[in-house]
């Protein structure tokens, strides 16, 4: 019961790499409030080492940084099988920046400037995040036109060749073919699969779509398999192999 304790109260750590001082002091100060252990840096390789060699809960990222910037860090953390949840800061507008940063393996984008309760929120959704097997799964794959959906091992493989996708992108597959033939709405996939319990604006869900159709749709313009479901959300139409 001692160790149980414990464990509930060991607090969550949290690197944060962000060089612009006066914001990142604020972020600090405040997720440090919150009850968090935070490791402030301002420089993308001293976040990669630290990032590499301590165990850290989540990771807010910041784009723009001294040293190497916050998608080569991203990138290279995958690199180097880091799992840990990364929340990408970006600059506002740069819709480009917030695909590739996903497509590097982030888990999420928050565009500056954001609002605190939002990147708080977003950080206590990062930690929630359910394990892609989550509830019991009796298949131990899933296969449609060629693509197959290992649980266990956690890949995905098209016509024999592996398809380089992240966990979250993982997350949100194993989660559609649970739901196939379903319509699901962006809210109930971002509860579902991201863990957020309340409305936020974020275009996440649409931006992981847009990557899974890009790796797994014979044509991403005119999807077979992720389909768009007007005005209520989306919807999977990958029928098993026989
Ligand atoms: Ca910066």
């Amino acid at each position: 019961m001692v160790m149980e304790t414990e464990a509930a109260s060991k607090l969550k750590t949290v690197l944060l790499a962000e060089d612009e001082p006066g914001l990142a002091m604020t972020l600090s100060d405040l997720l440090t409030g919150e009850g968090y252990d935070v490791k402030p840096v301002a420089d993308g390789q001293k976040a990669l080492v630290l990032a590499s060699t301590a165990a850290f809960d989540v990771i807010l990222l910041d784009v723009m940084l001294p040293g190497m910037n916050g998608f080569e860090v991203c990138r290279d953390l995958r690199r180097r099988g880091v799992g840990t949840p990364i929340l990408m800061l970006t600059a506002r507008g740069e819709v480009e920046d917030r695909v590739k940063g996903l497509n590097l393996g982030a888990d999420d984008y928050l565009p500056k400037p954001f609002a605190i309760p939002e990147l708080l929120a977003r950080v206590q959704a990062l930690l929630r995040r359910g394990s892609p097997a989550k509830g019991q799964r009796d298949a131990k794959t899933y296969q449609f036109d060629g693509i197959r959906v290992d649980f266990r091992s956690t890949t995905v493989t098209k016509n024999g060749k592996a398809v380089d996708v992240s966990a979250r992108e993982f997350q949100l597959l194993c989660y559609l073919v649970e739901h196939r033939g379903a319509t699901v709405s962006r809210r109930q996939l971002l509860k579902d699969v991201w863990g957020y319990d309340f409305a936020v604006l974020t275009r996440t869900v649409d931006v992981h779509f847009g990557l899974l159709r890009q790796k797994l749709e014979v044509n991403p313009k005119t999807p077979q398999y992720f389909i768009t479901v007007r005005g209520l959300g989306y919807k999977f139409m990958g029928e098993p192999d026989r």
